[in-house]
């Protein structure tokens, strides 16, 4: 697997640590969203259905660090929206590098070239390009073309320039295995690492037709991991060989959504970064209140057919520690299952019926919004008449 080695040690001993202390909820990756306004509109995406308050609204650099330092997890990955829109953005990043922690700042690359200046190579900062698929499938996905030309160009500079560049692609139900495989190699070759997850259905996504079931997921990475088999490639993935074992079908995990704590523009969101289903003040309280036992496939309507790798990496890892032995049987994706019976699926019945609560959060933040306004413009006139 691509993941350094570095990065394999320090994580590996932050989940022995927690292991060891009797934890058994604790954070991997902190989901740090600094803003949700994009320069792309891609039609699969859950992110960006905001009013332009919540839009403009920006984490300040204060507000990441402080987030980063009370998560505590080793990992912070920096999506949004697009953070390089951020005017701080070098600031929140240097600050967390500095901490020590691994950097996977997410962008879609249409500013990274121009941007580059603003950081500086680290064995702990990646930049993670969105990258759904080759040139037709990519620009498709994000409903613009000459992104993929522009992503690669990207790619290429920040190499260049002795950057760490993974990829990240979201899988749609309207790529083939064989795609899928030859984005595989373009990717490898190109020298990054390579993070890829079924996209999970948005209930706000305009396109809502092209996600994955769960059993189609399982079915297209056994084809696709077959297809590597036969190439014989070995290809980049950034992911656990266990995770990639469970979207083969072959193991029935449950999500770890409080593995992957998400911090945004509304608060610490509640239960998991792809869903927003309340906001709290801070960490603790996240941990301490939400229902973790109502969220999970099998468990909530919109959780019936998440396998995305934000939930189900943390699982695979706390597995690995748990169960060593299996990393030992399936030590890289040559060694996945993909033939014969899969794992039994999780019992959709008696899941609970989808809530909307969507409207009413995004009331609650544009009364906050407004009511931080009046405040300001009071303590502006304040100190005016004081002057
Ligand atoms: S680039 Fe990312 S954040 Fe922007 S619209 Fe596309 S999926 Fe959403
Ligand atoms: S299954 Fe888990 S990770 Fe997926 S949306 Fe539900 S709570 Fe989040």
């Amino acid at each position: 697997m691509s993941v350094s080695l570095h990065q394999q040690v320090r994580v590996g001993a932050y989940v022995a640590k927690q292991t060891l202390m009797g934890r058994d909820k604790y954070p991997l990756v902190l989901f740090l969203e600094p803003l949700f306004r994009c320069n792309l509109a891609c039609p699969g995406c859950g992110k960006i259905d905001y009013p332009a308050p919540i839009l403009n609204k920006r984490l300040s650099v204060q507000e990441c660090l402080d987030a980063v330092d009370e998560c505590g997890a080793p990992v912070v990955a920096v999506p949004g929206g697009e953070p390089l829109i951020h005017k701080e953005i070098g600031e929140i990043v240097e600050g967390i590098v500095a901490r020590k922690k691994f950097v996977s700042l997410c962008t879609n690359a249409l500013l990274l070239e121009k941007k580059l200046h603003l950081f500086k190579p680290s064995p702990f900062l990646f930049f993670s390009v969105h990258l759904d698929g080759l040139e037709e499938e990519h620009d498709h996905a994000v409903d613009q073309k000459g992104t993929f030309k522009i992503a690669i160009k990207a790619i290429k500079a920040a190499q260049d320039a002795g950057f760490n560049v993974n990829v990240n692609a979201t899988i749609f139900d309207n790529m083939t295995a064989e795609q899928v495989a030859d984005y595989l190699d373009f990717a490898t070759d190109l020298g990054v690492g390579i993070s890829i997850s079924p996209g999970y259905a948005y209930e706000r996504a305009e396109d809502k037709e092209h996600f994955l079931s769960r059993e189609k997921t399982k079915n297209l990475f056994r084809d696709i991991f077959k297809i590597g088999k036969e190439r014989g490639r070995k290809w980049n993935l950034s992911h656990s060989s266990l995770f990639l074992n469970f979207l083969a079908g072959n193991e029935e995990y449950m999500c770890t959504p409080w593995g992957s704590p998400t911090r945004n523009v509304f608060g610490w969101q509640k239960p998991c970064y792809l869903l927003g289903e309340g906001y709290v003040s801070s960490f603790k309280e996240l941990m301490e209140t939400t229902e973790w036992d109502k969220y999970g496939t099998g468990k909530y309507e919109k959780c019936s057919n998440c396998m995305a790798h934000c939930g189900y990496e943390p699982t695979a890892a706390m597995d690995a520690v748990k169960n060593p032995f299996k990393m030992f049987k399936i030590p890289n994706m040559f060694k996945i299952r993909t033939e014969g019976p899969m794992a039994p699926e999780i019992d959709l019945t008696n899941a609970r019926p989808a809530e909307d609560v969507h409207e009413e959060l995004v009331e609650a933040e544009m009364t906050k919004i407004k009511n931080e306004k009046k405040a300001a413009a009071k303590d502006k006139e304040k100190a005016e008449v004081a002057a």
